[in-house]
């Protein structure tokens, strides 16, 4: 009998196959409709769907890029790397991770795209030469990455620009940007370009984007860069534990002081989370261990369109306002009753965002199955 194509297994017989425990994968269910605030009601439509989902073709194209967005999935955690490529969906190509060389590598491209027509997921990371520019700055096989992206994408059901430089045009695009470095949806207008920026992107952010599209058969709902809202839906600041200093305004001056031990806010140091989407504050780096700001580093902006130019990144953001428009600054220097006031505003805020973000227990999925 002949060997079913590995993307006609739905996802559910993959991982019995794989020995996964129904209790793993509610668990990976849960985590999903938690990680993209879904409410917990939605948990047993995400393990119906993906029980019955098939395995999408994928294939991944890395350009003008220094590998950080392959590093950090290759560190994903929720899903594993393991998981996501063997389980969730099926990696057909990939600059970086395939094991294939030469003309096998591009065969399976070009196998891939003729076997999935309309229905394979294109992942680009990097930025690309524009078609005005030197089509030797980049080139993959010997195909410039312009002409490799445009022949990829043109029969693709949807394109996931992942970090910062297939996003918005990153470290290659910024000033003097000498090759013309171009994002996706730059370039990309005729299928639908979702964007997880980031330098790097967060990793479960890219499978939580795979895992909706599996789930509810289109894309999530995007800001208006085209990232998915429930994880830049709020800035770094909104979601920062560090803020009620923030409101009181108690900022460290220099990286050692006694602010700094103490923990106060950044921003006097350069911190961008107030003008900065991204869930890093909620969902953290390495395995949640922690993350820029609580390691006592100011928020660089990473995942903000040109953050290379918009300033040093120890400069200090113009003066915002609190929500009654005070001046925040003023505000701390006018004493703690105000900054107190601001700060139960601020918790408030918070606890009302937090909120949206609602996880459900496995045993409470089980009960629901
Ligand atoms: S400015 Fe930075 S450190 Fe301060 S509260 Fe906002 S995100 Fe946190
Ligand atoms: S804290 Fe800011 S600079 Fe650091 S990874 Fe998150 S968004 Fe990027």
């Amino acid at each position: 009998m002949a060997a079913r194509n590995p993307t006609d297994k739905t996802l559910g017989e993959s991982l019995r196959e794989r020995g996964v425990s129904r209790r793993g994968f509610l668990k990976f269910c849960a985590a999903t409709a938690s990680m993209m605030a879904l409410p917990p009601s939605m948990a047993p439509a995400i393990a119906a769907a993906l029980e019955q989902a098939k395995r999408p073709s994928v294939i991944w194209l890395s350009f003008q890029e220094c590998t950080g967005c392959t590093e950090s999935l290759t560190r994903s955690h929720a899903p594993t790397l393991e998981d996501l490529i063997l389980d969730v969906i099926s990696l057909d190509y990939h600059h970086t991770l395939q094991a294939a060389a030469g003309d096998a590598a591009e065969h399976a491209r070009e196998q891939a795209m003729a076997a999935n027509p309309g229905e394979y997921l294109v992942i680009v990371d990097g930025s690309i030469p524009g078609p005005d520019s030197n089509p030797g700055y980049s080139t993959v096989a010997g195909h410039s990455n312009y002409a490799m992206l445009m022949e990829t994408v043109e029969n693709a059901a949807a394109v996931i620009a992942v970090g910062t430089c297939a996003t918005f045009g990153g470290l290659p695009g910024a000033n003097p940007n000498p090759t013309g470095a171009m994002s996706v949806m730059d370039l990309v207008k005729d299928k639908p370009v979702i964007n997880v920026s980031g330098c790097p992107p967060i990793p479960m952010v890219i499978t939580g984007v795979i895992a909706h599209y599996l789930t509810f058969g289109r894309l999530p709902e995007l800001d208006a860069y085209n990232r998915p809202m429930a994880f830049f839906g709020q800035s770094i600041h909104d979601r920062c534990y560090r803020r009620p200093f923030y409101d009181k305004g108690l900022f460290a001056k220099t990286f050692d002081d006694e602010g700094a031990r103490l923990g106060w806010c950044l921003y006097e140091l350069g911190c961008k989370g107030p003008t900065t989407y991204n869930a890093c504050a909620t969902m953290r780096w390495n395995d949640g261990t922690s993350w820029p700001v609580e390691a006592g580093h100011p928020c660089l902006g990473c995942s903000e369109p040109r953050f290379w130019d918009a300033g040093g990144f120890y400069n200090t953001v113009s003066v915002p306002t609190s929500a009654s428009g005070v001046n925040v600054l003023a505000a701390g220097a006018a004493g703690a009753i105000v900054g107190g006031a601001v700060a139960a505003l601020a918790k408030k805020q918070t606890k009302t965002a937090v909120a949206h973000r609602q996880p459900v227990t496995v045993e409470e999925l089980e009960a629901k199955l």
